[in-house]
C-alpha cells in the first residue's frame, strides 16, 4: 500500500504493482512536459433548455492531446495528475482558459453561454481558491456569472465546517456552484440543504437507466423534486435518447446534456454546431 507521503513508494508488491507504478511515473513526467508543450485541450460540451431546447451553457471537459497516444479522456490521466499534485496547475490552466474562451465567445457576439468548470478536490482545498478565482476574473475580464463551478458531493462533504464559508465567497464573485453526478456521493441531505449551491446535475448512470428501470425512474424523479423544493435548478447528463428527454422534461428537469444534444466539441467545432442549429 503506499504510504501517506504521496510518493511512489510501497510496503509490500502485489502482482502488477511494480508495472503500474513505472507506468504512472512515466505519465506523470509527460503531464509535465505536456502542460509546458501546450497539449492541453478543452473540449465543450452544450447544455439546453430541457423545454425550449434552447443553449443555456457549456461544460468545458479537459482532453490531452498526447504525441503517441492521440486523444485522451481525463480518464487517463487525471488521478495521477492528483497523486503529484500537478492538478493544481493543470486545474489553473483550466480555468484561464475556459475564461479566454468565455471573453472570446462574449467578443463574437455568441449568445452569453456560461462555461461550467469541473474542479477537483485539490484545487477547491486551496486555502486561497476563492483568491485564485477572483485572479481568474480580473485577468480574464470577465463576470463571475460567465463560469459555473462544478464541484462533487465528496468535495462538499470533506472539511465541511469550511465549505459554506467557501461557496458563499465565490458566489459573492457571481460564480454559481453545481453539484456534479448527484446521486452518486454520500451527502447528508440535511448538510445539503444548509448549502448556498445553485444547481444538481443527475449522474449519468441514473440517466442512462431512464426509462426502463423502477429504481433510475424513483431516483431521478425525486432528485428533480427535491432540487424544486429547495430552490435549486435541476439538469440531467449523459441524455442519449428521445424517451429520456421526453420524462426529464415532463418531470420540469431544467437542463439536459448528453449525446442526444451534442457530444464535448472542441470550441471551433462548437460554433459551428451552435450556428447550424439556429
Ligand atoms: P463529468 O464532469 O461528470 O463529465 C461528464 C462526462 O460524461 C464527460 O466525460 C462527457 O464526455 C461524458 N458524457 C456526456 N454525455 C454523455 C453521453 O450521452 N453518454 C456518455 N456515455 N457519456 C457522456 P469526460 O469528458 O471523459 O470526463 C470525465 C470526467 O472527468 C468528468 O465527469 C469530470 O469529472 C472529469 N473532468 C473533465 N474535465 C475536467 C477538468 O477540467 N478538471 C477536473 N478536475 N476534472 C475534469
Ligand atoms: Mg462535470
Ligand atoms: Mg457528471
Ligand atoms: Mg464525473
Amino acid at each position: 500500500r503506499a504510504k501517506a507521503s504521496g510518493r511512489a513508494t510501497y510496503e509490500f508488491f502485489e502482482p502488477g504493482m511494480a508495472e503500474k507504478a513505472y507506468a504512472d511515473l512515466v505519465l506523470e513526467a509527460e503531464l509535465v512536459q505536456a502542460l509546458t508543450r501546450d497539449e492541453f485541450q478543452l473540449f465543450y460540451q452544450p447544455q439546453v433548455d430541457a423545454r425550449s431546447g434552447a443553449l443555456v451553457g457549456a461544460e468545458a471537459l479537459l482532453r490531452w492531446q498526447h504525441p503517441e497516444r492521440g486523444l485522451l479522456s481525463p480518464d487517463a490521466f487525471i488521478a495521477v495528475a492528483e497523486r503529484h499534485r500537478l492538478m493544481l496547475a493543470l486545474g489553473e490552466w483550466v480555468l484561464r482558459e475556459a475564461a479566454r474562451q468565455s471573453r472570446l465567445w462574449h467578443e463574437n457576439g455568441l449568445a452569453p453561454v456560461p462555461i461550467a468548470v469541473n474542479l477537483s478536490s485539490m484545487q477547491f482545498r486551496l486555502d486561497s481558491f476563492d483568491g485564485l478565482m477572483a485572479r481568474v476574473l480580473a485577468e480574464g475580464q470577465l463576470p463571475g456569472a460567465w463560469l459555473e463551478l462544478e464541484l462533487t458531493e465528496r468535495m462538499l462533504m470533506d472539511d465541511i465546517s469550511a465549505v459554506p464559508e467557501l461557496l458563499h465567497a465565490l458566489r459573492a464573485q457571481g460564480l454559481s456552484i453545481s453539484v456534479d453526478d448527484f446521486g452518486t456521493g454520500y451527502t447528508s441531505l440535511a448538510h445539503l440543504t444548509q448549502l448556498p449551491l445553485d444547481k444538481l446535475k443527475i449522474d449519468q448512470s441514473f440517466v442512462a437507466a431512464l426509462p426502463g428501470d423502477r429504481g433510475a425512474l424513483a431516483v431521478t424523479r425525486a432528485i428533480v423534486q427535491m432540487a424544486q423544493g429547495l430552490g435549486l435548478k435541476v439538469s440531467a447528463e449523459g441524455v442519449r435518447n428521445e424517451a429520456q428527454r421526453e420524462l426529464l422534461a415532463s418531470w420540469g428537469c431544467d437542463g439536459l446534456q448528453g449525446e442526444l444534444i451534442g457530444p464535448p466539441m472542441p470550441a471551433a467545432q462548437f460554433e459551428s454546431w451552435l450556428a447550424a442549429r439556429r
